[in-house]
């Protein structure tokens, strides 16, 4: 391991940052480290100018007209053809809508439905739990259908993978880990099996640089309100590869994935393309604020967002491992740079009173049960300093046992 940085080199890093100049893009608030940008993006002026736009002038002043004048009806595979350029999908394959958990649904039916005589699922046990109760879901709906689990049914997912199965959905990085599965070669093993891939992206979309076309997927699925700042609730996207789109069936089929939906016909016909995975009507205003994040996203380079999220993550562990190391932390995150998303956790017996003293001395990150501390870093606006100071306050938090204070300890409903 290389020699820890001090002071000087941490400010020499920040004053080198290609991306320095997007922090200021941000809206946030002073004396805070903001460390949980993979569960709720920041704010960006960009954002809150389109919601502004949104609510006083095309709401309120253009009203019903608005939908065709201010572009309402197109948005969703407007913006999913911005997200695609930061998760390599081609025009045309991702429309924004619904929410993750909604599009894990439609596209595990989907795939289902492309693979008749296949009756198994194959997902992870240390998966997001909501993809795992919506396998459950659709398992419940297709009788004959089964659930196997990685870490369950086999310890690893490449020993689930044979001639019965149907689909395997998959998380690109973990949420808890921040491991990172190597999307292309994990494809391959899977179409060789003759089964279909769906790509959970919640965590590396807006974090790393994804190849969805180039490693052949077949659906994926993600937030846009992690990594890519589209606000709280901001609605999902989903991307299904064009040479599936005619065969395309999805069971919510409302009158947005209709081929004509102002025809008002009694039967469904289903939509040319990617629109065929809309349902209903959308909330434009969390659809304009995507789109002023968007903005922002249109001019990141990737490659020199995914070096300085690997320079962050790097300082982070190193400066933890060797000023905290001796408290109780135990890292849970992968030192190789190629398995690792944008995210450090570490393990303490403690980490839910250790991360409320976090939050009351502004260095905010979050807690995932049983006992995970888990700190995302987000390139766009996290400097270099930030990291250095965060790990100051843990490591004063640990030598003080501060943590051990009662008011610590009481449980809110979102952790
Ligand atoms: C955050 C997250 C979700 C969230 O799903 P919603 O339906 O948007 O609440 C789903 N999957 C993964 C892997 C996540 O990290």
């Amino acid at each position: 391991m290389p020699a820890l940085p001090d002071l000087s080199a941490i400010e020499a890093l920040d004053a080198a940052d290609p991306l320095r100049a997007f922090r200021e893009r941000f809206v946030l608030p002073e004396g805070v480290i903001y460390l949980d940008g993979n569960s709720l993006g920041a704010a960006s002026h960009a954002a809150l100018a389109e919601l502004d736009t949104a609510a006083r002038q095309e709401w309120s002043q253009d009203l019903i007209r608005s939908w065709n004048t201010a572009g309402w009806f197109d948005m969703p595979v407007k913006l999913g053809d911005r997200i695609g350029r930061l998760v390599g999908a081609a025009e045309g394959q991702i429309v924004v809508g619904d929410t993750t958990s909604v599009n894990i649904y439609k596209a595990l039916h989907a795939a289902l439905a492309l693979r008749p005589g296949r009756n198994v699922i194959v997902a992870e046990s240390g998966s997001f739990p909501t993809d795992l109760y919506v396998a459950e879901g659709v398992v419940s709906t297709r009788p004959g259908t089964s659930l196997k689990l990685e870490g369950v049914d086999a310890p690893a997912i490449e020993d689930l993978i044979d001639e019965t199965v149907a689909v395997v959905l998959v998380n690109h990085v973990n949420f808890k880990s921040g491991t990172l599965r190597d999307m292309a070669v994990l494809t391959k093993r899977i179409h060789d099996a003759g089964a279909l891939a769906i790509w959970d992206l919640c965590h590396s979309a807006g974090a790393l640089p994804v190849e969805l076309d180039a490693a052949g997927a077949d659906f994926a699925v993600g937030c846009t309100y992690k990594y890519l700042n589209g606000g709280p609730g901001a609605p999902a996207f989903v991307y299904a590869a064009r040479r599936h789109h005619d065969n395309i069936v999805q069971p919510l089929s409302g009158w947005w994935g209709h081929a004509r939906p102002f025809a008002m016909e009694t039967g469904f016909a289903a939509a040319e393309g990617i629109r065929r995975f809309q349902c209903g009507t959308q909330p434009i205003l969390s659809m304009r604020a995507l789109k002023g994040a968007l903005d922002i996203w249109d001019e990141v380079d990737m490659q020199a967002l995914r070096e300085k999220s690997l320079a962050l993550t790097d300082l982070f562990i190193a400066l933890v491992e060797a000023r905290c190391g001796q408290y109780g932390v135990s890292l849970e995150t992968t030192c190789a740079r190629a398995s690792r998303g944008s995210q450090v956790s570490f393990a303490h017996d403690h980490a839910y009173e250790v991360m409320q003293a976090l939050i009351e001395r502004g260095v905010i990150g979050d807690f995932r049960a049983p006992s995970t501390l888990r700190f995302g870093f987000t390139p766009l606006y996290t400097s270099y300093r930030d990291v250095w100071d965060a790990v100051a306050v843990l490591e004063d938090i640990l030598a003080s046992g501060v943590w051990k204070e009662p008011r610590f300890a009481v449980r809110a409903a979102v952790t």
